[in-house]
């Protein structure tokens, strides 16, 4: 069976039908690459940036931050590189930071809305960032937005430190996509008109359960409510690859669903385009999807979003793979 998964390392991967998707890793750090190169990734579908700010005593400066990103960039070769700023608050904290307390830190000042507060840490992210797009193909991405208005002051940021870096002569790719992670239920709703501000969306489903069902991804108390194919979940989830696909933009996933053998034949019937997931998962992903029809699996994902329940779905989907 390894011997098997390992042929299709260089291959693209296609569904049963044709239907091309892609297949791409999540990294938290430079040490992930080698692994990501091994199981033939297509790309890196989301680059979690906490790493650098974490288990330090300050913040990294613009140029540490530049030569990651650049290397990053570099050894992907010219494959997508998604990488999202800073994403620190809820479970992540930075003591240097000392930022207030907050009773709920999952509901608070987290990530693109703390990186909105602190414009000076953002600004150095951006520039940084910036500066390594001529080295590849860079994706910016922005977590956690809620509101468009976020999105907007976010992107209006970047606008102003590129004309900054261009005055300066420094080098800046002129195609880099920029794009938001959909991780609140709100932004889900309101896909449609986020749809029209960005080239990307990437569903960030570990937050997204987590809001959607009201239940903490980390207390095992509720552990029975944090349900990935839950009808409810899923249905934003096709109103999120329905509103990009109106406006003609990609839809990707970079939760932990993504790799999920159980879901992967529902999100390929919902029409997603990218799935990133740990290393490990890409091979038995490319493997799994090549056996399914992309056709035929977008009629069953429409009978199973019509279910009640997690577990009918599942029930549903394990009878049909086994068919
Ligand atoms: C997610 O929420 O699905 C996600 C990928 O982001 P993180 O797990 O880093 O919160
Ligand atoms: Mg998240």
């Amino acid at each position: 069976r390894r011997q098997e998964l390992r042929k299709l390392k260089d291959l693209p991967t296609y569904a049963k039908d044709g239907h091309r998707v892609e297949l791409a890793a999540n990294i938290g750090s430079v040490e992930d690459l080698q692994k990501v190169l091994d199981n033939g990734a297509e790309g890196i579908g989301l680059f979690r940036t906490e790493f650098l700010y974490m288990g330090r005593n300050a913040l990294p400066s613009e140029e540490e931050q530049f030569q990651i990103y650049k290397h990053v960039l570099e050894r992907m070769a010219n494959k997508p590189v998604v990488i999202r700023t800073l994403d620190i608050g809820g479970d992540k904290e930075l003591p240097y930071l000392k930022l207030p307390a907050e009773s709920n830190p999952f509901l608070g000042l987290r990530a693109v809305r703390l990186c909105l507060d602190r414009q000076d840490l953002f600004r150095t992210q951006l520039r940084a960032l910036l500066r390594a797009s001529s080295y590849g193909q860079l994706k910016i991405m922005f977590p956690m937005i809620a509101v468009v208005e976020e999105l907007q002051a976010a992107k209006r940021l970047l606008q102003e430190e590129k004309a900054k870096l261009v005055q300066e002569g420094v080098p800046v790719a002129d195609d880099t996509e920029v794009g938001i992670m959909i991780e609140v239920p709100a932004a889900a709703l309101a896909a449609d008109s986020l749809a029209q501000e960005v080239d990307f969306f990437s569903i960030g489903t570990n937050d997204l359960i987590q809001y959607t069902m009201a239940a903490d991804r980390m207390n095992e108390n509720v552990s029975y409510l944090y349900q990935p194919c839950h009808p409810s979940v899923l249905r934003l989830i096709r109103m999120v690859i329905q509103a990009a696909e109106k406006e003609g933009k990609w839809v990707g996933m970079c939760g932990e669903m993504a790799g999920d053998p159980t879901a992967i034949p529902l999100l390929l019937g919902l029409g997603l385009h990218e799935f990133s997931m740990s290393a490990s998962s890409i091979l038995p992903a490319r493997a799994l999807i090549k056996e399914l029809s992309r056709q035929e699996w977008a009629g069953y994902a429409e009978q199973a979003l019509a279910m009640g329940s997690q577990a009918s779905i599942q029930a549903f989907v394990n009878h049909k793979i086994k068919e």
